[in-house]
């Protein structure tokens, strides 16, 4: 779960990690207000979505003037923000964050992610933070360093000092640097964040070092522990068929192809979605239903797949173990039947009730298309797709 840049704040003060003062808003009102609030002489406006690379999308704005805080919010709200990981469309501002300028001296870039590699924390750093770090990673990677945590000792002094050095951080600032970066990583473990980015940190002329943005991404399966966190879900950045199946417990991912792939276990979701493209196809989701998906689930991840525009064509692929054949087949017929299903439907079961199963399917009059083996199916629902 991915939160905005002002609550991401919100946590790194309460670990003790310093921010500018800021205080967000919602209407061009609310930006000039916050302003007079936090008094100049120099406030800096950003559109708080859920991407990076704001600044450059024209998302992040300087003034010296209440009258520019007043034409920059007009500007921002509202609009619509193209960044390099929005997608084309970019993302509705409908938030805005109103912070105190800050002095700039130079940009440094920290995160903490999970390496599942090592089964370490990465503590990933860099003298060239700012926004062009992605340059920095493709050009020149030897000026990004990683320093792996091991998770039972957690991050000492000597390490954390290690990391400060590597970095280049003057000597004035490395005492300081020392209990931030400790601090971030007690941020890290104790939210059960899988990711946390600074970027930039910045060291400004006395010395003293300041988030200047936060990022911040949640392990999903952790938030029933932090009803803190889950308070923070803003929806409006989330797709809303990823919430309507999270209502349901099914796990969804809108892609950009014209297949719909409804299949049990997450394993097998991937293999699907790896079969319709080796047959030239496009899976248009990622759907697992689940281990225990009964004729309710199945209707509903049906409508769900269907209101996407883009399918074509839908592949059932289902493994029958403590799930049976003829429940599955049960739960396709109603589903078909209820959401009055009209695009060719390719169906693939095997395992446990298997030709019961298939009897249900047969004998339900529908035009589904049955499929014996994954290439089997892969080939039909690309046709099916093609021919659409
Ligand atoms: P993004 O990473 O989405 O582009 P940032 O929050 O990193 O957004 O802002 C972009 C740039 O704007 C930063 O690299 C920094 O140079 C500048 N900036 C951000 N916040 C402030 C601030 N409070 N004071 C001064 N400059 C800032
Ligand atoms: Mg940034």
């Amino acid at each position: 779960m991915k939160i905005h840049e002002y609550q991401g704040k919100d946590i790194l003060r309460q670990f003790g990690i310093p921010v500018p003062r800021g205080i967000p808003a919602f209407t061009v009102q609310e930006a000039v207000e916050a302003a007079q609030q936090l008094g100049g002489p120099v406030w800096v406006i950003k559109a708080q979505i859920h991407a990076g690379g704001r600044g450059k999308g024209g998302g992040v704005k300087v003034t010296k003037t209440l009258e520019g805080v007043k034409d920059l919010a007009n500007r921002i709200l509202g609009m619509q923000l193209v960044t390099h990981q929005t997608g084309a469309e970019g993302q509705k501002v409908r938030r805005l964050y109103i912070e105190e300028g800050a002095d700039i001296l130079k940009e440094y870039y920290v995160s903490l992610v999970t390496d599942r590699a090592t089964q370490k924390v990465a503590f990933i750093a860099s003298s060239e933070g700012g926004m062009d770090i992605e340059e920095v990673a493709h050009r020149t990677p030897e000026k990004i360093i990683t320093e792996l945590i091991d998770p039972l000792s957690g991050l000492g002094e000597a390490q954390a000092r290690k990391i400060a050095t590597a970095i280049g951080l003057p000597e004035g600032s490395q005492a300081q640097a020392v209990e931030l970066f400790q601090n971030l990583y007690s941020c890290y473990m104790e939210t059960d964040a899988s990711l946390v980015e600074i970027n930039p940190l910045n060291c400004d002329s006395q010395g003293k070092l300041i988030a200047l943005d936060a990022k911040f991404n949640f392990d999903a399966n952790a938030l029933f522990r932090h009803p803190e966190i889950v308070a923070y879900r803003d929806l409006d950045e989330e797709d809303p068929a990823e919430i309507e199946a999270s209502k349901f417990d099914l796990a969804y991912i809108q892609l950009d192809g014209n297949i719909g792939c409804l299949v049990n276990g997450a394993g097998l979701a991937m293999a699907t979605m790896d079969t319709i493209k080796l047959f030239g196809g496009e899976p248009a989701n990622f759907l697992d239903v689940g281990g225990g998906a009964t004729a309710e689930k199945v209707t509903e991840a049906f409508k769900i797949m269907l209101k996407n525009p883009d399918v074509k064509a839908i592949l059932v692929n289902i493994f029958g173990g403590i799930m049976r054949c003829d429940t599955i087949a049960e739960g396709v017929v109603t589903a078909s039947r209820a959401v009055g299903l009209s695009v060719p439907l390719v169906v693939r079961m095997k395992g446990t009730n298997e030709d019961l199963g298939k009897k249900i399917l047969a004998d339900s009059g529908l035009p589904i298309i049955s499929a014996d083996t994954m290439a089997d199916a892969a080939t039909r629902v690309v046709a099916a797709a093609a021919a659409a």
